[in-house]
């Protein structure tokens, strides 16, 4: 006999719709005799297994909710015995307020053909005999006989999924305050660490002079040659040595310690989201790189851009970081061409800073938008920062950056952003 615990619910609805079509026809009322006895019986034996196999609940009710069947899983299930369902309201199985509104929605359906629920599935909650609820899947199948009409529910307990989903959504939710706590974090040991630092490199200087003053006064004193060999080499060699790599450790960390300064800083800067005339926008960051512009030789062009929603400060220091790196990373020899440019739709604006420089391999695409991470440290002025806080403030502003680049033909960066509602 077939397995129909392994069918799916659109499979076994197949099935039963068959069965009844198939017992329709055999119905010995036509007058067909034996054989169509014969198919009657094996259709209800196959009806039977369906129900009997299945994984899912199944639930058949008539035109006025009355429970006609139920299957083995639907009992466990719901923790009742068949005879205590069969004949009753299917109602019973719902908690308030879907419990008292049934009857009116059933009826309302059979009349007007209005669905809710039958032929569309949806999550509900069920009741169990003992007063427990359950979170469940249901879809209702309509099966019409010859004379009347039967609705088929097929029910999946998803307790595991709806408990699988709370913890998700707390997770996420712990995951976004340990995050602010991390920002608060290396906002405080950025700053705090930043005094420690400066007394080491006021320090520093002042080791630096007082070696100066020392190499001064032994000038004039005698001492034997070999003496005077090992203080040189201390106060020209060793001393001053250490001393500069103290100071390029220093400002290293300074350096950094900024660069982790104005990264955390983003998170806390109030936004002030608004329609935001991007030409308009551009024109003024371009204005204030007029300087770089003319140092690189590139042509730079702005297409006619869309409006999109947010906050002008922050979105300027975004296209300004992309229009500076466009400069900075052209391919020398080969005149520089800069294009932004802009499309929208219903929901999103999209816009683009193209450039014709030297590219990024695709191994390194995602992690231009790292913190510190630069693809040629030596070759050119910068931290490593800009793509990330690029990164991060268009997060903060749903919006989304991302790259296309090929190494030797240049790079395009896209910027997608909310586009603002249309009012009329
Ligand atoms: P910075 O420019 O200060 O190094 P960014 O975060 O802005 O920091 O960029 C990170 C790295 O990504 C750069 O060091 C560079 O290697 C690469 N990069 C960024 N923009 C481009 C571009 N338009 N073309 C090629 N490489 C780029």
């Amino acid at each position: 006999m077939m397995d129909y615990s392994r069918l799916t619910k659109a499979e076994l609805l197949e099935r039963l719709k068959e069965i009844e079509k198939r017992g329709a026809v055999a119905d010995p009322a036509t007058g067909r005799g034996q054989a169509a006895e014969a198919a009657l019986a094996d259709n209800e034996a196959r009806l039977r297994a369906i129900l009997e196999t299945a994984v899912e609940a199944i639930i058949t009710i008539d035109e006025r909710g009355r429970i006609e069947s139920v299957n083995p899983a639907a009992l466990k299930l719901f923790g009742y015995q068949t005879g205590e369902l069969i004949g009753n309201n299917v109602s019973m199985l719902m908690p308030n307020p879907y419990r008292d509104q049934h009857d009116s929605y059933l009826d309302n359906y059979v009349r007007t053909g209005h669905a809710k629920i039958i032929g569309i599935g949806r999550e509900v909650v069920a009741r169990r005999k003992d007063g427990s609820t359950i979170p469940i899947d249901l879809a209702v199948s309509e099966v019409r006989l010859a004379e009347r009409r039967l609705f088929t529910g097929f029910i999946r307990d998803i307790s595991d999924r709806k408990r699988a989903e709370e913890k998700l959504a707390i997770l996420a939710q712990s995951l976004a305050e340990k995050n602010k706590e991390l920002e608060t974090i290396v906002y405080i040991a950025s700053h705090d660490l930043r005094s420690p630092l400066v007394n080491i490199q006021g320090f520093s200087r002042e080791l630096a002079h007082s070696c100066d003053s020392l190499r001064e006064l032994l000038k004039g004193m005698a001492m034997d040659e070999t003496r005077q060999e090992e203080l040189k080499r201390l106060l020209l060699g060793d001393i001053p040595e250490a001393l500069g790599f103290i100071q390029a450790g220093v400002s290293k960390i300074d350096t950094l310690l900024a660069g982790f300064l104005r990264y955390s800083r983003l998170g806390r800067a109030a936004l002030r989201i608004e329609r935001l005339e991007m030409n308009a926008l551009l024109a003024g960051i371009i204005g204030a790189m007029e300087f770089q512009l003319k140092h690189s030789g590139a042509e730079l062009k702005v297409e006619p851009l869309p409006e999109c929603l947010g906050d002008a400060t922050q979105v300027s220091q975004v296209f300004s970081n992309l229009i500076e790196n466009a400069l900075k990373y052209l391919q020398p020899g080969r005149p520089g061409k800069v294009t932004v440019s802009g499309r929208a739709d219903k929901e999103r604006v999209v816009y683009s800073v193209r450039d014709n420089g030297i590219g990024i391999a695709p191994e390194h695409q995602a992690k231009v938008f790292e913190i510190f991470h630069r693809l040629n440290p030596g070759k050119s002025e910068g931290e490593g920062l800009g793509l990330t806080i690029a990164q991060r403030i268009l997060e903060r502003q749903q919006g989304k950056i991302w790259v296309e680049s090929t190494v030797g033909e240049g790079s395009e960066f896209f910027v997608s952003m909310p586009a603002p509602r249309r009012t009329n």
